[in-house]
């Protein structure tokens, strides 16, 4: 697959976003249970790309896997409702949001801190990128609320609009995959 040097392909092929290194446990706890029999002992890159059906892909070039083969939405790679942002303990964007429009703050952060203290989490097997979901829910909310602060009207679609750009950028670039938490 024109990869004779060994070097590693870090870009999807077919977005072209770079990928971020993500254990195999995480594919194997995640892609449905006909596609286990696929996954190598090579390396996997994660594709953040909205709108690319490439969630992981093989750094040797030889085989991926989309989104269709895996058992939960990847919320980063989708620009509707259901978008999940914190796999461990079920929670999604829009809920977020929607606390944040009928209390004016969100209890979120804390009950993720509360339970990550008592009950443990298993962002490697749960979360599609592998990494831990708390300072990216953290961020989300302050993101979300700063508009509150400054007065601005939280409902329309200008505001939904920033918020997809918001998530895109943060949640879905940046942040290396299968950090523990
Ligand atoms: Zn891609």
């Amino acid at each position: 697959m024109g990869n004779t040097k060994g070097e590693p392909i870090v870009l999807c092929p077919v977005s072209g976003t770079k990928g971020k290194l993500v254990k195999t446990v995480t594919l194997r706890s995640l892609l449905k249970e006909e596609h286990q029999e696929r996954i190598t002992q090579g390396r996997y890159r994660f594709c953040d790309a909205q709108g690319c059906d490439v969630v992981y892909f093989a750094e040797d070039g030889s085989h991926v896997f989309t989104k269709a083969d895996l058992k939960v939405r990847v919320g980063v790679k989708e620009t509707d409702a259901p978008r999940p942002i914190c796999y461990c303990f079920n929670h999604t964007v829009e809920e977020i949001f929607d606390e944040i429009q009928r209390t004016g703050t969100s209890t979120i952060p804390d009950e993720i801190a509360r339970r990550l203290n008592t009950e443990g989490c298993d962002c490697a097997r749960t979360n599609p990128q592998g990494s831990c979901c708390l300072g990216v829910v953290k961020e989300f909310v302050k993101e979300v609320l700063l508009p509150a602060l400054f007065g601005s009207d939280l409902t329309g679609d200008s505001v939904v609009r920033q918020l997809t750009r918001w998530f895109v950028a943060r949640v879905g670039g940046g942040r290396p995959a299968g950090r523990p938490c």
